[in-house]
């Protein structure tokens, strides 16, 4: 009777997602104007908040990460009092009281970013000067906090008001987004940049290339299509239409990628031999776009990048050589760290420092040989049925239903109901332990084939997964 009971609570749950998933919401329009004075080093933005009637407006700038681009003077609404300020995980965020009288509409903020570094020096950093701005959003707009909006996946409307040649970059249709999680992170591009186009299995992907390059951004723009489709394939349907992949140049020799947005990616990039970004690092980061779901960082990025590899090697854009190559690198950092026999991956989060190289952190490299060994436990048990891209997808359909943070013993769960069998002794060793991972060549050895990619889950396949999971 209970059970029963919770089914048709569980219904009435489902019925009113449904006729609000996706909504319109009569909040917000957002208007972003942004006037740059690369000699004094500065950007002001004036931001227009259209529809806005919460008791306070809270804004933030979404991310902890040490970004280049600060703050010079802190945001003032007109006809508000001043914001208090604090930080909650690190993003710093200013929250204004409703005036007594009420907002006006729109309610007018205006703040001034300093923007210290000529050129970026990395893929979330900003940089300015009289030819370039390169800037993901996180970095530069501050945005109203609408936790309604981003829980009811609502569309809201932005406008830009940039200088002349000045381009935003976003992979949105109409300048509209929809409030998933972040509300606001896309790339915004200042100064000559060159566009290319590729139809990817039903994906529209952008490409826009600023500087000068010495490889092909054609061919590029042709392994990220490549790249799109074998994802597509292998890790079901986006929720996107189209993407966008940015590259700027950096201003000393590196390489390095970002997921700004649930539509974009910048890459950062010069190396001293002109060679262009890796198919790797490609991969990686569409591969980011495809995760609609927050898992601990030995997941969300080792995994991904196992994943990516090998989706890459699915296209044919990695030979077995290179992708064998790859892996086989990846451990031998991961053996080389330090710290592998003492940390697990909690340790690690906890006690290593929380912004630093790739190759540093555990979570990253041992996370990737994770990821292979997961992949082959799944399809050992399954005879191939199973594999950890299946197990990808099953997030990614729960994450639609609500279940947005994975832990790692939630994820143990999933896989477990998946191939219907104990892997509690792998978390326990390789996740929660720090016993040695088995070397790449024989995590790679007599592999059962991979599954065939499922076929697209229809919305009632979505709302039995969202039962299941709740009743889980
Ligand atoms: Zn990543």
């Amino acid at each position: 009777m209970i059970r029963l009971g919770r089914y048709t609570l569980l219904a009435a749950v489902i019925v009113s997602l449904m006729t609000t998933l996706p909504g319109e919401v009569p909040c917000c329009e957002l208007s972003y104007e942004v006037r740059p004075n690369p000699d004094a080093g500065v950007v002001d933005v004036s931001l227009a908040v259209y529809g806005f009637d919460g008791d306070s407006l809270v804004l933030v700038r979404p991310s902890a990460r040490p970004l280049v681009g600060l703050l010079a003077q802190d945001p003032e609404i007109k006809g508000a009092r001043s914001g208090r300020w604090d930080v909650v995980n690190g993003a710093p965020r200013w929250t204004f009281a409703q005036p007594e009288r009420g907002w006006s509409n729109p309610i007018r903020i205006r703040y001034r970013l300093a923007i210290t570094a000529e050129r970026p020096v990395n893929a979330w950093s900003v940089g300015l000067d009289r030819d370039l701005l390169y800037a993901p959003a996180e970095a530069l707009f501050l945005t109203p906090e609408m936790p309604a909006q981003a829980a009811m996946h609502a569309r809201v409307r932005v406008r830009w008001r940039l200088p002349r040649e000045w381009e935003v970059v976003t992979g949105w249709d109409e300048y509209a987004f929809h409030g998933v999680r972040s509300l606001l992170r896309t790339n915004v591009l200042a100064g000559p940049v060159e566009h290319y186009q590729r139809e990817a299995c039903g994906l529209t992907v952008e490409f826009a290339a600023q500087g000068d390059w010495a490889f092909d951004r054609g061919e590029l723009a042709d392994d990220l299509a490549a790249l799109t489709c074998a994802t597509r394939r292998r890790l079901g349907d986006p929720g996107i239409d189209r993407l966008s992949v940015m590259l700027v140049p950096a201003r000393f020799p590196m390489t390095s990628g970002n997921r700004n947005g649930p539509h974009a990616i910048g890459l950062v990039h010069r190396l001293p031999d002109g060679s262009r970004p890796s198919i790797r690092l490609l991969a990686h980061e569409l591969v980011h776009l495809w995760q609609q779901y927050d898992a601990p960082l030995w997941f969300q990025e080792g995994v991904n990048d196992y994943l990516a590899l090998r989706i890459a090697h699915e296209a044919e854009l990695l030979d077995t050589e290179e992708y064998f190559g790859n892996l086989a690198a990846i451990d031998a950092t991961y053996r080389a760290n330090p710290q592998r026999r003492r940390w697990s991956f909690d340790d690690e989060a906890r006690e290593a420092p929380a912004f630093g190289p790739s190759d540093e952190y555990l979570a990253y490299r041992k996370g990737a040989m994770v990821g292979l060994a997961l992949d082959r436990e799944l399809r050992m048990q399954t005879d191939g049925e199973i594999d950890v891209a299946v197990l990808w997808r099953d997030m990614n359909d729960l994450a639609v239903w609500g279940h947005v943070r994975w832990t790692a013993d939630e994820i143990a769960d999933r896989a477990a109901a998946l191939v219907d069998s104990d892997v509690s002794p792998f978390f326990g060793r390789f996740v929660h332990g720090t016993t040695d991972l088995p070397r790449p060549k024989m995590l790679l050895a007599d592999l059962p084939p991979l599954p065939e990619p499922r076929a697209e889950r229809g919305g009632l396949g979505r709302v039995a997964a969202f039962i299941q999971a709740t009743l889980d």
